[in-house]
């Protein structure tokens, strides 16, 4: 069986994270793999570390 080796330099970040804000409440935070030109998204405001006010919305995103 063949060995390759990778190092940090081979490394590149593959996951994006979008900036999300509560239209609700305001709470922001972040999530993964969001990034979808022309999907759209249902998040729900429970945010693990800050509070959130836990309503469900929407969220577009848009390459532009
Ligand atoms: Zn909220």
């Amino acid at each position: 069986m063949k060995t390759i080796y990778r190092y940090y330099k081979d490394t590149e970040v593959s996951v994006l994270a979008t900036k999300i804000e509560c239209p609700y409440c305001g709470e922001e935070w972040m999530e993964d793999d969001m990034d979808e030109p022309g999907a759209t998204y249902t998040l729900t405001c429970d945010d693990e570390i800050n509070e959130g006010c836990g309503k469900e919305f929407e969220m577009h995103f848009d390459a532009s």
